[in-house]
């Protein structure tokens, strides 16, 4: 559908070193590197960048009020009036 975008883009066929699936590459494949098919090549790049699972340590926190249940507690943004807080617990359970 978008091959009108890729119309002065030359494209060299390649299979991709992962799945094995036909795949284009924008590049001449040199052999002695590996080519990704796009869904790879996405794949690849979402776990190194990563998300889940990094450790929270060096973010600034800001201290605040549960609005359920009074604790104090920590959060990752600057709260303002008239937005509910919500400590661990509560922030957890309202999500559910
Ligand atoms: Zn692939
Ligand atoms: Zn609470």
């Amino acid at each position: 559908m978008n091959s009108f975008n890729n119309a002065d883009r030359q494209m060299f066929d390649a299979t991709c070193s992962k799945c094995g699936n036909e795949t284009q590459v924008p590049f001449q494949p040199s052999g002695d590197r590996p080519v990704y098919c796009n869904d790879c090549f996405r794949e690849m790049r979402g776990q190194q960048t990563g998300g889940a699972g990094r450790p929270m340590g060096d973010r600034q926190m800001f201290d605040a009020v549960c609005a359920t249940c009074g604790a104090p507690t920590q959060v990752p943004f600057q709260p303002s009036e008239g937005r509910p807080v919500y400590c661990r617990e509560h922030y957890k359970r309202d999500r559910m």
